[in-house]
Protein backbone atom coordinates (compact mmCIF):
# COMPACT_ATOMS: atom_id res chain seq x y z
CA UNK A 1 0.00 0.00 0.00
CA UNK A 2 1.11 3.48 -0.56
CA UNK A 3 0.76 6.82 1.65
CA UNK A 4 -1.47 8.14 -0.69
CA UNK A 5 -4.09 5.02 -1.42
CA UNK A 6 -4.66 4.97 2.51
CA UNK A 7 -8.15 6.79 1.94
CA UNK A 8 -9.48 4.33 -0.49
CA UNK A 9 -8.65 1.90 2.25
CA UNK A 10 -10.63 3.65 4.53
CA UNK A 11 -13.44 3.64 1.82
CA UNK A 12 -13.32 0.05 1.68
CA UNK A 13 -14.39 -0.37 5.19
CA UNK A 14 -16.34 2.73 5.95
CA UNK A 15 -19.31 0.49 6.48
CA UNK A 16 -17.40 -1.50 9.20
CA UNK A 17 -17.84 0.84 12.19
CA UNK A 18 -15.24 -1.25 14.17
CA UNK A 19 -12.46 -2.19 11.26
CA UNK A 20 -13.04 1.53 10.60
CA UNK A 21 -12.01 2.33 13.98
CA UNK A 22 -9.33 0.24 14.72
CA UNK A 23 -8.14 1.60 11.29
CA UNK A 24 -8.14 5.12 12.25
CA UNK A 25 -6.63 4.35 15.57
CA UNK A 26 -3.78 2.12 14.64
CA UNK A 27 -3.03 1.92 10.91
CA UNK A 28 -3.82 5.47 9.87
CA UNK A 29 -0.40 7.43 8.71
CA UNK A 30 0.41 10.13 10.93
CA UNK A 31 -0.28 13.77 10.04
CA UNK A 32 3.52 15.42 10.20
CA UNK A 33 3.68 18.99 11.15
CA UNK A 34 7.30 19.55 9.48
CA UNK A 35 10.19 17.50 7.39
CA UNK A 36 9.54 15.46 4.23
CA UNK A 37 6.67 13.90 5.65
CA UNK A 38 4.79 17.57 5.81
CA UNK A 39 5.04 18.74 2.32
CA UNK A 40 3.16 16.84 -0.97
CA UNK A 41 3.31 17.72 -3.75
CA UNK A 42 -0.02 19.63 -4.64
CA UNK A 43 -0.29 17.84 -7.98
CA UNK A 44 0.50 14.33 -7.98
CA UNK A 45 0.71 13.87 -4.24
CA UNK A 46 4.50 13.11 -4.81
CA UNK A 47 6.61 13.61 -1.41
CA UNK A 48 10.45 13.86 -2.33
CA UNK A 49 12.17 16.40 -4.65
CA UNK A 50 9.56 19.30 -3.38
CA UNK A 51 10.00 22.89 -4.67
CA UNK A 52 8.99 25.42 -2.07
CA UNK A 53 10.73 28.31 -3.77
CA UNK A 54 8.19 30.94 -5.05
CA UNK A 55 5.49 28.97 -3.02
CA UNK A 56 4.97 26.32 -5.37
CA UNK A 57 4.29 23.42 -3.79
CA UNK A 58 4.91 20.40 -6.66
CA UNK A 59 7.40 18.20 -7.07
CA UNK A 60 10.06 18.57 -10.02
CA UNK A 61 8.34 16.21 -12.23
CA UNK A 62 5.55 18.06 -11.94
CA UNK A 63 7.35 21.55 -12.08
CA UNK A 64 9.06 20.18 -15.34
CA UNK A 65 5.25 19.83 -17.22
CA UNK A 66 3.89 23.31 -16.04
CA UNK A 67 6.74 25.24 -16.01
CA UNK A 68 5.51 26.81 -19.47
CA UNK A 69 2.41 27.60 -18.71
CA UNK A 70 3.45 29.39 -15.48
CA UNK A 71 5.24 31.45 -17.67
CA UNK A 72 9.21 30.47 -17.14
CA UNK A 73 11.32 30.91 -19.68
CA UNK A 74 14.32 28.87 -18.97
CA UNK A 75 14.36 25.06 -18.68
CA UNK A 76 15.34 22.15 -19.77
CA UNK A 77 16.76 21.44 -22.55
CA UNK A 78 14.13 23.08 -25.40
CA UNK A 79 14.59 26.30 -26.99
ZN1 LIG B 1 4.01 16.33 -8.55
Amino acid sequence: MTTASYKKVLKQIEHKKVKKDRFLKFSKPKEHSFGRGARRCRRCGRYGAHIRKYSLGVCRQCFREIAKGLGFKKYGHEV
